[in-house]
């Protein structure tokens, strides 16, 4: 916990190092997570202000952005070209080998917390307290991994290969964390690596992969990339040379790639659309706080996020959920993250297409608890709304919206909730707010999720502890968990030694 207190950008002889130490020397089931940022220390907060001050004129990550722009197939041709050479000798250093430098690189992201923090605030809208978890995740992704990979080698009568080239494209709403996470498994696992950050986070993208590279990964190994025009992604995507792509993003981002590839070895992290059910038994007061927060953390742009709270029974009409609920998010206030008090950032973009018309418009049947607000010019600030009346089978139950609109929907029974949470096509995380053990079981036994979460907030998965993927349609390929035990695995071909004795 002390080294938790250590104010980020001075010197800090603290955790990374000791971790580093810790890694090498014990086995990997020493792993812990990261320690996010201390805001209750002065110190801390001092830090937090310098960050913020800093993201207005950032231009972070502008110089590997320019260099690494591309416009023409032979450029990108000559990008593939590089990454399959490069190949044999990343594999040939052996998981002990390549294990050292992304322990290394998950020292250099924690030295370059700032940055990281800066860059994500300036060109992705993150305030600092959803920026920090984020880093942390990073840095966690780089020691987890390295030590599966350890494991992996280690698993004996079995061989276990790299699947060769490798394309990450990452999604933009956690422009560091996801990017790493990809990124750091298909190195561990012996694959060179091509990364296309999304285009609205493609700064941040560049300061996170800089890290790895002066954590010693070699540049034709892991390659940044930029794509001017589809044309070129189809080419990335479709090169036979490519042997897995690695995508999170929306479901039809993995439909439009597929409809390049037919073949396309995809491991992808898609669309959700996540529920939480409060009973009559849970703790009202802890279930709205979670539900405010699942909802409307970082303007509820998260795959885990929470777009619908199903209230069972009693709970429908508690004046007391409901008050708790509207107080919890009417307290968050709204802006830009360079503004220390905002909690909620702008959207990447202006409210468009289906976003607007859930922050906009209701269904007969519908009516607002709060209405959304438009707060700017451009349509990227909103005020977080939520709307009650929700019907079965309506667009608002069954749509991803990606944004700050929470719906409320009733049910009579738990029974009847888990319904309406397994009727929706995607399955990625799902909660239950309750404290009677029989619920929490019948809950358990039925949902249809990736992530199920009692008692808890939907967001924010936690490596090793929680690994993070989903079910049906919010999971395409092979669909291991990212941060989990089997992730490697998905990125590896195995192949039985020969046997000599
Ligand atoms: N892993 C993140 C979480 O648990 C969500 C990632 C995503 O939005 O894809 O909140």
């Amino acid at each position: 916990a002390s080294i938790a207190s250590m104010p980020q950008d001075v010197p800090a002889p603290n955790r990374t190092q000791d971790r580093g130490r810790a890694a090498a020397a014990a086995p990997s089931d020493s792993f812990t997570n990261t320690p996010d940022t201390d805001p209750s220390l002065a110190a801390n907060r001092a830090w937090g202000d310098g960050i913020r001050a800093r993201m207005e004129s950032s231009t972070l990550g502008d110089a590997t952005v320019s260099e690494n722009t591309l416009s023409d197939a032979a450029a990108l041709d000559a990008v593939i070209a590089r990454a399959v050479a490069s190949g044999a000798s990343w594999r040939e250093l052996g998981a002990e080998g390549r294990a050292a430098i992304l322990h290394r690189a998950g020292d250099v992201l924690e030295a370059r917390r700032a940055d990281l923090l800066e860059v994500m605030g300036s060109e992705a809208g993150k305030v600092l307290e959803q920026g920090d978890p984020e880093v942390s995740e990073a840095i966690d992704f780089a020691h987890y991994y390295a030590e599966s990979a350890k494991r992996a080698e280690a698993i004996e009568g079995a061989v276990h290969k790299p699947v060769g080239l490798t394309v990450v494209t990452p999604p933009w709403n956690f422009p560091v964390a996801i990017p790493a996470g990809s990124t750091l498994a298909a190195l561990a696992a012996g694959s060179p690596v091509i990364i296309k950050p999304a285009r609205q986070a493609r700064r941040s993208g560049a300061v996170m992969i800089e890290a790895l590279w002066e954590a010693g990964v070699p540049r034709d190994v892991l390659q940044y990339v930029q794509l001017d025009g589809r044309e070129l992604g189809r080419q990335l995507v479709s090169d036979p040379a490519v042997e897995r792509v690695i995508l999170t993003g929306g479901y039809e981002t993995a439909e439009l790639f597929r409809s390049f590839r037919p073949d396309l070895p995809l491991l992808a992290e898609t669309s959700g659309k996540n529920a939480i059910i409060v009973t009559p038994s849970a703790d009202l007061d802890l279930a709205a706080k979670d539900v405010a927060y699942s909802a409307f953390g970082h303007a509820g742009q998260k795959c885990s996020a929470a777009s619908l709270v199903i209230l069972v029974g009693t709970v429908a009409t508690s004046e007391r959920f409901r008050r708790q609920l509207i107080d919890a998010v009417g307290s968050y206030k709204v802006g830009d993250p360079s503004d220390g008090a905002s909690r909620i950032g702008p959207l990447i973009g202006p409210a468009e297409g289906k976003l607007l018309h859930a922050l906009t418009t209701l269904e007969p049947d519908e009516k607002w608890v709060i209405e959304p607000e438009r707060l700017d010019e451009a349509g990227q600030l909103w005020k977080p709304g939520i709307r009650e009346g929700v019907a079965a089978g309506s667009p608002f139950h069954l749509t991803e919206y990606f944004g700050p609109v929470l719906g409320i929907m009733t049910a009579n029974t738990l029974a009847e909730a888990i319904d309406l949470v397994n009727a929706i096509d995607y399955g990625l995380t799902s909660g239950l707010h309750s404290l009677d053990e029989d619920e929490v079981a019948q809950w358990l036994a039925s949902v249809q999720a990736g992530n199920v979460y009692v008692n808890r907030g939907t967001t924010g998965a936690i490596v090793q502890r929680q690994p993070f993927g989903g079910w049906k349609k919010a999971a395409v390929g092979a669909g291991t968990k990212a941060g989990g035990p089997n992730y490697l695995a998905g990125l590896s071909d195995w192949e039985d030694a020969p046997v000599t004795a």
